[in-house]
């Protein structure tokens, strides 16, 4: 079975939809999938979601692009993930493309993850956007290494996924890459090891080929495999085999449900 390890599935549009969305990740053998949390706000949606499905995964953490909203503390962070279904810590990270201007804030609320996960031995999920440099650096200074994570809908050059990978991090293709003008990153998804890859959606965004444009659900995760399998022209299954042990190698308290 194949998992989804980035979705949004707590958003309205496929919240609403619960049953059919689940239904349609065993016709499609997607698993299991992790819930991310964007806000402390809506946290316990997110929360509520992987308590009542055994094979939803939740994470807790403030998105980089929420600007005016509650600031997440290390302590506040370390007791929300103190829950056995709290699999990860964030989505965080930085991005400089959705926003401008002084963004010392964003940078400030990294390291707080960052500290976050080092003191649970929960790993990291991080979004980076245009800010790949500042990225690699504070995972370096804050000693991200120490808990590992994910870089999460990957769109950066094979150097940035080399950088992450030597901190142990994994690197995770979202529908992005079935995208036809998705040259670049096609290649890097030939490149990066088997080994430290993973696969997402980004639901209820982000649709890949042929859903493009949308509303995207776990269960299409699938084609962002088969994109991937293609690329590199080796079997479907091979792609799902390593992607999923990696997943429950990577988080450590996911227990496998199926
Ligand atoms: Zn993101
Ligand atoms: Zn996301």
């Amino acid at each position: 079975m194949f998992v989804d390890s980035h979705c949004h599935i707590n958003f309205p549009e496929l919240a609403q939809n619960i049953d059919q969305v689940r239904a349609s990740m065993l016709t499609n053998e997607v698993g299991h999938a992790l819930c991310v949390s964007v806000t402390l706000d809506k946290f316990p949606e997110v929360l509520a979601l992987a308590e009542q499905y055994p094979n939803i995964y939740a994470s807790v953490g403030v998105h980089p692009d929420y600007e005016d909203i509650q600031e997440p503390t290390v302590a506040e962070l370390v007791s929300l993930a103190d829950h056995p279904r709290v699999v990860a810590i964030g989505e965080t990270g930085l991005d400089y493309f959705r926003l401008t201007g002084d963004l010392n804030w964003q940078r400030e609320r990294f390291r707080t993850h960052i500290r976050a996960a080092r003191a649970t031995g929960k790993p990291l999920i991080i979004h980076t956007r245009n800010a790949a440099e500042d990225t690699l650096r504070i995972m370096q200074e804050e000693g991200a290494a120490e808990v590992g994570g994910v870089m999460h809908c990957f769109t950066e050059s094979w150097e940035v996924a080399q950088g992450a990978i030597e901190m142990g991090f994994y690197i995770s293709f979202s529908g992005i890459v079935t995208f036809k003008n998705a040259v670049a990153l096609k290649e890097v998804a030939q490149k990066v090891p088997l080994a430290s890859m993973l696969i997402e959606t980004d639901s209820p965004y982000l649709a890949p080929i042929p859903f493009r444009g949308k509303t995207n659900q776990p269960a299409y995760v699938r084609h962002v495999a088969e994109e991937i399998a293609k690329l590199r022209d080796i079997p479907l299954q091979q792609v799902m085999d390593a992607t999923t042990s990696n997943f429950f190698s990577l988080f450590k308290h996911a227990q496998p449900c199926n």
